[in-house]
């Protein structure tokens, strides 16, 4: 890890709270509920989806859960980007309305991923949920149906956000500063 600090607090515990109680409200309102399954993507999204999914309850929404892990390769090797799943999700989606749950879109390969392989084991309707988006840094053509908070092009942690496995314990959204 290089030299660094976290520096401002981009978003406090009851700005991201609030935020997650509003995509609740879209969410549903939007998305069919017939056959709900929420798959969070790991390992960014944990948090926020722990707190999605309790707010849900207030909708009297009754999803099934399951997780999947993807790893993406981005610059380097290959211009395009690559994603691999590195654990798969288990609970059947044929014919099921699922929404999927990243922490964050950032080229768009992850989600752009994510969204074909649902496709893929037959889900009927999908939905994207990014707790927040850096339009900025978008390689593939794709936007998220609910977004928490647009970011700049800087490296955020915290709320789940990782900086080399740490910081996801961070209540709040930060910034990280490269310092020399
Ligand atoms: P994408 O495939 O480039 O859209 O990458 C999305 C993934 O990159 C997210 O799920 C995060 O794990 C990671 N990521 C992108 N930007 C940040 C950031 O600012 N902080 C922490 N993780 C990030
Ligand atoms: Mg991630």
């Amino acid at each position: 890890m290089k030299p660094h600090r976290i520096d401002s607090v981009l978003f406090s515990a009851e700005q991201l709270s609030k935020r997650v109680d509003e995509l609740v409200d879209q969410i549903a309102l939007s998305v069919p509920q017939g056959n709900l399954v929420v798959v969070g993507i790991l390992r960014g999204s944990f948090i926020f989806l722990a707190d999605l999914m309790r707010a849900l309850d207030r909708h009297k929404l009754h999803p099934r859960l399951d997780f999947t892990t993807l790893q993406s390769y981005g610059s380097g090797t290959t211009s395009s980007g690559n994603v691999s799943v590195l654990k798969d999700i288990c609970v059947p989606v044929e014919g099921a309305d699922v929404v999927l749950v990243d922490d964050i879109l950032d080229t768009g390969r992850t989600l752009k991923f994510a969204v074909a392989h649902m496709k893929n084991k037959g889900a009927k309707t999908i939905h994207t949920c990014c707790l927040l988006d850096k339009p900025s840094r978008r390689v593939e053509a794709i936007t998220a149906d609910f977004v928490g908070f647009e970011v700049p092009d800087t490296f955020v942690v915290g709320y789940g956000l990782d900086y080399d496995s740490y910081y996801r314990e961070l209540p709040y959204i930060g910034q990280v500063v490269l310092e020399d």
